[in-house]
């Protein structure tokens, strides 16, 4: 059986990134699986082991450090560690379906770089800082200087953006959707 590609999908934060994905996890045509990466954050309200992240403590992320476990790993946050599990990629492309990775954009460089033509990496791109700062405001979640951090780094994580095989600008979520669903279409198929 033919091995599995990897679809590499990365964007700063509020970007949409997780609902594209979403959108497109599913499509037939695409044979998509999600690989889970491990995390030391601690589980949000409704999300489970295994399923969403494999949640580690710090001391079991250490050791699959040791143990070379991890195909990358970034500290996304302060103190909060995330990798790719070797074990993950590997179950997927043996089961012939394609590696869909949601990373941030230091993983998303280094993935690409590690499995060059075997992998797509997609960027998806807010329509421009100020958009994503309108969008956050509107959204009311969070205090103004939780919503410049996260617009400071936006803006760190965009000079990312030419490093990625292809970028999709996320203004219209079906748009975006359309065209997300098509590269990796041509790409895999
Ligand atoms: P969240 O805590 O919101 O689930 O994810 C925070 C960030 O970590 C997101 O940008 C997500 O793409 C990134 N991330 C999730 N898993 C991995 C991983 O395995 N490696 C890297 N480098 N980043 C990851």
């Amino acid at each position: 059986m033919k091995k599995g590609k990897l679809i590499i999908i990365s964007a700063p934060s509020g970007t949409g990134k997780s609902t594209i994905i979403g959108q497109i996890i599913n499509d037939p045509d695409l044979k998509l699986e999600f690989s889970i990466s491990a995390t030391t954050r601690p589980p949000r309200t409704g999300e489970i082991d295994g399923v969403h992240y494999h949640f580690l403590t710090v001391e079991q992320f250490k050791e699959a450090i040791a143990n070379d476990a991890l195909v990358e790993y970034e500290e996304v946050y302060e103190g909060r560690y995330y990798g790719t599990l070797k074990s993950e990629i590997e179950r997927i492309q043996n089961n012939g379906k394609n590696v869909i990775l949601d990373i941030d954009v230091k993983g998303g460089v280094n993935v690409k770089k590690m499995y060059g033509d075997n992998a797509l990496s997609i960027f998806i791109q807010p329509p421009s800082i100020e958009v994503l700062r309108e969008r956050l405001i509107s959204r009311a979640t969070d205090p103004i200087e939780a919503i410049n951090q996260r617009v400071d780094k936006a803006a760190y994580e965009l000079t990312f953006k030419d490093r990625f095989d292809v970028s999709v600008v996320n203004d219209d979520l079906n748009t975006a959707v359309q065209q997300t669903r098509s590269l990796i279409n041509d790409f895999v198929n």
